[in-house]
C-alpha cells in the first residue's frame, strides 16, 4: 500500500486503454483515492465509478484555467486533500513541420503544455499549505529524440516544454515539500497509437527496441506510482525514461 489514504488527481484519465486510467487503477490498488479528470466525451464519472465508490470523476478541460481551479476545489471538498497530480492529458497530431498551421500549434501546445501549467497552478496552493505533494508530468520520448514516431514537431516542442516547466517548478517548490518529476514514455500501445501504425511498422519498431516490444499502459503507471510515492522521496526534477531502452 504505497499510497494509502493519499489523494491523487489524474488528468486525461478516463480512456480505459490509456496511460491515465492505468495509472488511476494502479494508484487505487495502492490505497489512493483517485479523482479522474477528463473531457465530457471521455466520461470521467463512469471511469471513476469503475474503480469503486471512494473515487471521483470530474469533467474538466485542462486548457481552461477556471475549469482546472473548479476541479481542484471540488476534489478538495470531496476528498479532503490533494497529494498527487498526474499531468497526463495530451493530444498529438502526425504532421510535418511545413504542414503545421497556427491553429494546430495552438491546439497541441494548449493541451500538452498550458494544461500542465494550469492544473499544476490549481493544486499547488493546497500542496504548499500541507507542505507536501508530488506532481508527475507525462512528457514523451518525442521531446528527447527530436521527432515522434507518430507525433509532429509541435508535439515534440510541447513535450520538451513540459520537461522545462517541470524542472522549473521542481526548483521553485522543493523548499515547500513539493516534488515535480517527469516521465518520458516511449511507444506505448493506447488509443493515441491505435490505428496509426501498420502491424509491419509496429514489428519493425519493436525489433529496434532493446526490450523488443512496445510498452503497455501499466509500464507507465508503475513509474507514476514510484514517482508519486515516498519510494522516490529524494527525487525531484528528474526525467524517468519508460521506453524499453529506445534511446540507448
Ligand atoms: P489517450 O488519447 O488514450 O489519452 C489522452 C487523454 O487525454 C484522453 O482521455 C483525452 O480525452 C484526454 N484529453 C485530451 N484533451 C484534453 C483536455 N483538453 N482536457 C482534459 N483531458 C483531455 O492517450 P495516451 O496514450 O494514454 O496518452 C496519455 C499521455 O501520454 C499523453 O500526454 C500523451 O502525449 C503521452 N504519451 C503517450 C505515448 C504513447 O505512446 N501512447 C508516448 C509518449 C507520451
Amino acid at each position: 500500500m504505497l499510497l494509502k489514504d493519499k489523494v491523487a488527481v489524474v488528468t486525461g484519465g478516463a480512456g480505459l486503454n490509456g496511460l491515465g486510467y492505468a495509472t488511476a487503477r494502479q494508484m487505487a490498488a495502492h490505497g489512493a483515492k483517485v479523482a479522474i479528470l477528463d473531457l465530457a466525451r471521455a466520461e470521467p464519472v463512469a471511469a471513476a465509478a469503475r474503480l469503486g465508490d471512494r473515487h471521483l470523476g470530474l469533467v474538466a478541460d485542462v486548457t481552461d484555467k477556471a475549469a482546472c481551479e473548479a476541479a481542484a476545489a471540488e476534489v478538495l471538498k470531496a476528498l479532503g486533500r490533494i497529494d498527487i497530480l498526474v499531468n497526463n492529458a495530451g493530444i498529438t497530431q502526425p504532421v510535418k513541420t511545413l504542414e503545421i498551421t497556427g491553429a494546430d500549434y495552438d491546439r497541441i501546445l494548449d493541451v500538452n503544455l498550458r494544461g500542465t501549467l494550469y492544473m499544476s497552478q490549481a493544486v499547488l496552493p493546497a500542496m504548499r499549505q500541507q507542505q507536501s505533494g508530488s506532481i508527475v508530468c507525462i512528457s514523451s520520448v518525442s521531446a528527447q529524440r527530436g521527432g515522434g514516431i507518430f507525433g509532429g514537431p509541435h508535439y515534440s516542442a510541447a513535450k520538451a516544454g513540459v520537461l522545462g516547466l517541470a524542472r522549473a517548478m521542481a526548483r521553485e517548490f522543493g523548499i515547500e515539500g513539493v516534488r515535480v518529476n517527469c516521465i518520458t514514455p516511449g511507444l506505448i500501445e493506447t488509443d493515441i497509437t491505435q490505428g496509426k501504425l501498420t502491424p509491419d511498422r509496429k514489428k519493425e519498431i519493436a525489433e529496434s527496441i532493446p526490450l523488443a516490444r512496445l510498452g503497455a499502459a501499466a509500464d507507465v503507471a508503475g513509474a507514476c506510482v514510484f514517482l508519486a510515492s515516498d519510494l522516490s522521496a529524494y527525487c525531484t526534477g528528474i526525467t524517468l525514461d519508460v521506453n524499453g531502452g529506445m534511446l540507448i
